[in-house]
């Protein structure tokens, strides 16, 4: 199965937003790298062996002034690897027009979340559309939305404005606790329109379990903080685990080969859609170079229903 090697880098844990259902609790929502930082970071990028897809997380990375003003120039004019961002894209549009412009032939992803509680879906969609005019036109821009139960009425809504407007909402189960949230059978019956039958990690996140699988999480995939320290994947961390070492020290070195998932949920689509997990189809994007050779896609897991009707905590 091809993979597309891919690193999440929390760039900055600022956040200009504190959605009720954040993950990342306040305390750890703040601070960025410094310049000399940065510039450690953007050598490290440049000193790898092969293409990588950077995907920048925070906070909130545009709520980090050094974003805009050096990341971005710096792995464009430094690295060869491709640019995505998870983003809640409030920063102001002329700042999204020039991280469009910025990007021209670099782009992956952006996941633009609709965060309810800070953004009406109308404002949100007139910024989604004026992005998606200007950005790269190979690049992939995915709308994501938190399930949180009681509230998915209004997701309902937005889902429609976004389709009107040509745009797809990728919905997400909440998390809570280690586990996903428990939803009354009212809100499971929203999360199947929402979400159909059975969706596979390119529709939908349903934080499902792979334990077991062979995974190149900590070899092709991993999870770099904004102090510098490396971690396999995202559950790995949350159970200080999988630990490659630190940028800022020159010791972050990838693992060498693929293990079986330990865990009993992957609260992140990222490892799924970049074929990381044994068994689980990469999802098809334009932005990659064209396959070199071709092979059989391996079937889509479908991710049952049932796991809503109680959250699901690891062992
Ligand atoms: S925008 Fe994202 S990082 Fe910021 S508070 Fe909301 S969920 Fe957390
Ligand atoms: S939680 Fe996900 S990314 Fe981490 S080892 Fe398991 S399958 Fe891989």
């Amino acid at each position: 199965m091809k993979r597309q090697p891919t690193i999440e880098w929390q760039v900055c844990g600022v956040c200009n937003y504190d959605c009720s259902y954040c993950i990342q609790s306040k305390v750890y929502r703040t601070g960025h790298p410094s310049p000399e930082q940065v510039e450690q970071f953007l050598t490290f990028f440049a000193g790898l062996p092969k293409r990588f897809e950077i995907k920048m997380t925070g906070g909130e990375p545009f709520a980090f002034r050094g974003f805009m003003e050096r990341i971005i120039p710096g792995l464009v004019e430094r690295t060869p690897h491709t640019i995505s961002v998870l983003t809640n894209l409030s920063a102001p549009l002329a700042i999204i027009e020039r991280f469009a412009a910025l990007t021209q032939g670099r782009l992956g992803v952006v996941s633009a979340s609709l965060h309810l509680e800070f953004t009406s879906p109308e404002e949100f969609v007139a910024k989604a559309c004026a992005l998606r005019e200007k950005m790269d036109p190979r690049a992939h821009l995915t709308i994501n939305s938190v399930l949180v139960p009681g509230r998915l009425q209004r997701v309902l809504s937005a889902k429609q404005l976004l389709e009107q407007a040509g745009l797809t909402m990728f919905p997400q189960i909440m998390k809570a606790d280690g586990g996903i949230a428990s939803y009354s059978a009212e809100d499971q019956a929203i999360i199947k329109d929402l979400v159909g039958e059975c969706p596979t990690p390119d529709r939908a996140n349903m934080a499902p379990s792979y334990k077991g699988r062979q995974c190149y999480a900590g070899v092709d995939y991993f999870v770099l903080l904004q102090n510098g320290d490396g971690f396999s994947c995202r559950t790995a961390r949350r159970y200080k685990q999988g630990f490659l070492g630190n940028v800022f020290a020159g010791t972050l070195t990838p693992w060498d080969a693929a293990s079986p998932c330990p865990y009993e949920i992957c609260p992140c689509t990222v490892p799924a859609n970049r074929g990381m997990i044994e068994g689980i189809a990469k999802a098809q994007r334009r932005y990659e170079e064209p396959e070199q050779e071709s092979q059989p896609a391996a079937p889509a897991a479908v991710v049952p229903l049932s796991r809503l009707r109680a959250g699901v905590m690891p062992s």
